[in-house]
């Protein structure tokens, strides 16, 4: 029988250092100018390519670190350094995850690569879901793919918006809707492989945080992709849509495979937040403790001191949830209570609270781009939107506690 330990094993703990020293002395001094550009921090992902930092190798290594804390660890240095910075490093592997999770060994030894690129030509991915009447309402998705049977190739018709990487990646997965009759269980990923005619990037969007970070829209003009892009393959689609169709005429409750991947996966969104949270609460730390105003540093008066503990409590409180999901997710226990939706909706919640008042703790300065709380405090926004917004996590928790579908 495990010992239980909350310690990180000596890798963990090295790997946490590593990257610690890669956030502090790269991506954070490149924060407040790439946020500023609204670019994609080429520069930044070269360098941390260079070092392995962003690679397949380095993602798989903390993906199947058997504790399940390989990613959070990682995820939470990396958005300590910077959110829009980090986001352009990790949204290749949350694309990645996709094809992990529903591709053949061949399609993820084919495209997973190609994701990453070359230290010295490094390329991204983009996951595509979202669209402009189907954000949280998954199953309202329209973009289509039909099979061509004569020719062996799927072909994808729609628009997806807010995607991350979405245009400017070298590989696209893009969910569509094979069988419209069975709503979100009539849904297929498939690869877009790079330089597929008919994919364009359409608007891109200017944001109020991680602004290094591209997020856009991404049109699907008659794509054409072979058999071989859709992930799991056709046999096993046939199968998962025959299965769905039986239980729909039996009028049987199907459970989604999806919602099981997104328990999953938010546990890496919490650990984005416990990061950004971490920084700005840092920050505030030093600040109160620096800052003097009627004769004494302002930490002396409980109005602040107490803000701090509450902060440090919070984001400690957060990334034992996270710890705890990823955790499960790992050694594959059951998410009887939506553990995963609950660790992204208090480490979200936190890292928007804990950014606030860290804006506040400074003071005039805390309002102004001269110090980098103005900046966390507006990526911390984000956290509680993507990867299902905080209501969006409420319901799956509350419908899980309860067994009631509630609206
Ligand atoms: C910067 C950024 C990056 C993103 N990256 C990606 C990406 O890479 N790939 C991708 O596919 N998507 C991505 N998204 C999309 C993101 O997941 C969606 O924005 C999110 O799911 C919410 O969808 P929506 O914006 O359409 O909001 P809506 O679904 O329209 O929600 C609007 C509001 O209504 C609330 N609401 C909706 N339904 C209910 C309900 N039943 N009960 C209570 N409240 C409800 C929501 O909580 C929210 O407050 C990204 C979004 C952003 C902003």
């Amino acid at each position: 029988m495990a010992e239980f330990t909350l310690e990180p094993s000596d890798d963990q703990k090295q790997v946490r250092e590593w990257l610690h020293g890669f956030a502090a002395d790269v991506i954070r001094p490149a924060a407040a100018e790439w946020d500023e550009r609204e670019e994609t921090p080429w520069p930044v992902i070269q360098e941390a390519a260079k070092l392995g930092i962003y690679s397949l190798d380095f993602y798989a290594q903390q993906y199947f670190d058997p504790s399940g804390l390989g990613i959070p660890i990682a995820t939470e240095e990396l958005f300590w350094g910077d959110a829009g910075i980090a986001l352009s490093i990790v949204g290749t592997g949350l694309a990645a995850v996709g094809v992990l999770a529903n591709g053949t060994d061949e399609q993820i030894g084919t495209w997973i690569p190609q994701m990453y690129g070359e230290p010295g030509d490094v390329k991204l991915a983009a996951f595509c879901s979202s669209e402009p009447d189907a954000g949280s309402d998954v199953a309202a998705m329209r973009t289509r793919a039909v099979y061509d049977e004569a020719k062996d190739e799927w072909v994808l018709n729609g628009t997806k918006t807010w995607a991350t990487n979405g245009g400017i990646a070298n590989v696209h997965v893009v969910v569509a809707v094979v069988d419209p009759a069975l709503g979100s269980k009539g849904h297929a990923s498939f690869i877009v492989p790079p330089g597929t005619p008919g994919l364009s990037q359409g608007q891109k969007f200017k944001k109020h945080g991680i602004r290094a970070s591209h997020t856009a829209e991404v049109v699907l003009d008659g794509v054409r992709v072979p058999g071989a892009c859709l992930l799991g393959g056709k046999d096993k689609l046939d199968e998962r849509l025959a299965r769905a169709r039986e239980r729909a005429v039996k009028g049987e409750r199907v459970k989604n495979a999806a919602m099981a991947t997104f328990e999953a996966s938010r546990p890496a969104v919490g650990a984005m937040a416990v990061g950004t949270a971490r920084a700005a609460y840092e920050v505030a730390l030093d600040y109160a403790s620096t800052r003097s105003q009627f004769g004494r540093p302002i930490i002396d008066n409980q109005g602040i001191a107490f803000q701090l503990a509450d902060m440090r409590t919070r984001i400690d409180a957060a990334r034992l949830l996270v710890w705890r999901a990823s955790w499960m997710a790992t050694t594959g226990k059951k998410f009887e209570s939506a553990e995963g939706s609950m660790s992204k909706l208090f480490a979200s919640e936190t890292a928007k609270q804990v950014t606030a008042q860290a804006v506040q703790i400074l003071g005039g300065n805390g309002f102004t781009r001269e110090y980098p709380v103005e900046r966390m405090h507006r990526d911390a926004a984000i956290y509680t939107i993507f990867e299902g917004t905080s209501e969006i996590q409420r319901l799956v928790i509350a419908r899980t506690l309860s067994g009631v579908p509630i609206r």
